[in-house]
């Protein structure tokens, strides 16, 4: 059931994902179709995520964004005091500007590993940092390696900030730990979202891949085709699976297996290597305390991608 609308403002409002926004002309949503989206959603009774560009906002389209509860999407480098979640592209990063804020940083894979004090010192002052590693489909053999001792290595970092009294949220490393069951990308199932163009779309990397592409408008309502295939109960491997962090990013699924709910094998490995880190900091956490009593330890497994054990079968 959906439960969440997107509302892309601009064509250059920030990515919060996998998917890029290209770099093109500024398009504002008309001020019409914002009301009627509001509208819609007040109707169908959807949380509203704005999605911001880099630049403010005419006056009259904040008062029409105030007119309900809602959460804003916004770059760093826009003006962000009122923000909910603020998005990081590039390393120049003033920790201060985001002591307590729920932040999304989005890398490739290469720079990650060579940012680990900055990831670091991020954690120790943010609410919670969402890292989207831009290029995950490129992972290999020997960047796996280095990702899987990357994760331990700041997993350290996470340990000496609960025995600091601090509580990092950190997705990588602390989601799992947290989870109960699988809590993956809600897009086409839970989520929709509106582009600036007036029509709907899964999320806004298939608006970006294809406009033409769209599952419905602000007049004809939503209109999701197998709608189905969306929900973790129509994907085998993933329903049975235990990295219950996984983003399951229906988007990227689409790009590297054409299918919406079959996800690529570099998806899952990347998905275990931080599964297996978790289990790794939960460890850790509680040789030197108490912690999370009621949750079970993380097992032991001895693969990284499912669908391998699958075929062993
Ligand atoms: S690790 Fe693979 S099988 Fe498990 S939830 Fe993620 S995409 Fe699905």
């Amino acid at each position: 059931m959906l439960q969440y609308m997107i509302i892309l403002l601009d064509d250059a409002s920030t990515s919060f994902c996998h998917y890029e926004v290209p770099s093109g002309e500024r398009r504002l949503i008309h001020l019409d179709d914002l009301r009627a989206a509001i509208r819609l959603a007040m109707i169908e009774n959807l949380t509203i995520q704005f999605v911001y560009p880099d630049y403010e906002l005419p006056q009259e389209y904040q008062e029409v964004i105030d007119t309900i509860d809602h959460s804003d999407i916004k770059p760093l480098l826009a003006v962000t005091p009122d923000a909910d979640v603020v998005t990081i592209n590039g390393w120049e990063i003033d920790n201060k500007s985001l002591s307590g804020r729920v932040a999304v940083l989005r890398t490739a894979m290469s720079e990650l590993l060579a940012h680990t004090r900055a990831v670091k010192d991020l954690l120790a002052v943010v609410q919670r940092l969402n890292v989207v590693i831009t290029d995950l489909t490129t992972l290999t053999d020997t960047n796996r390696e280095a990702y899987m001792h990357w994760l331990n290595e700041v997993g350290q970092t996470v340990v000496e900030l609960y025995i600091n009294g601090q509580s990092p949220q950190f997705n990588l490393l602390t989601d799992r730990m947290m989870l109960a069951a699988m809590n993956n990308c809600g897009a086409g199932d839970t989520c929709i979202t509106l582009a600036p163009n007036g029509r709907f779309y899964v999320c806004p990397g298939f608006y970006y891949d294809d406009p033409e592409n769209d599952v419905g408008d602000l007049r004809r309502g939503f209109d999701i085709k197998n709608r189905q295939l969306y929900k973790l109960n129509y994907a085998p491997i993933c329903r049975q699976c235990d990295a219950w962090q996984c983003r399951r990013c229906v988007w990227l699924n689409r790009h590297t297996t054409l299918e919406v709910n079959t996800p690529s094998h570099e998806q899952c490995v990347a998905a275990h290597l931080e599964r297996n880190a978790s289990r790794q900091l939960l460890t850790s956490i509680r040789q030197k305390g108490t912690f999370l009593p009621d949750k079970p330890e993380i097992n032991e497994i001895d693969y990284l991608d499912p669908f391998e054990k699958l075929q062993e079968r």
